[in-house]
């Protein structure tokens, strides 16, 4: 099965011109300061989780992506992982004009 993502650059590309760059994972926790109190090793825990686990969810989320077999440029953009289509932040298809999923090419 394949569908389309909207590059910034090009436009609707199928999506094996792209790689995935996993979830949006919000800012890098701070690290930990030698001597300014906080505990090194919460620091450490909190960068490694951060670094290391991934949310399996089938909502829709934000997702970064590397259009690789074209322009290269990395961008985010938000999908529902249930239905392959690129929405928006509380549900509603971006574009709106096409449907993508199950599109073959
Ligand atoms: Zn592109």
């Amino acid at each position: 099965m394949t569908f389309r993502l909207t590059c910034p650059v090009c436009g609707k590309r199928d999506v094996y011109e792209f790689t995935y760059g996993g979830p949006e994972r919000g800012p890098r926790p701070p690290e930990a300061e030698p001597g300014a109190g906080s505990d090194p090793a919460a620091g450490a825990e909190a960068h490694f989780r951060w670094a290391q686990f991934r949310m399996n969810r089938l909502e829709p989320q934000e997702e970064w992506w590397h259009h690789a077999a074209g322009c290269g440029v990395w961008f985010s953009t938000w999908r529902d992982p249930a239905t392959n289509r690129e929405t928006r932040p509380g549900g509603g298809g971006a574009g709106g004009d096409e449907a993508n999923v199950g599109d073959s090419s």
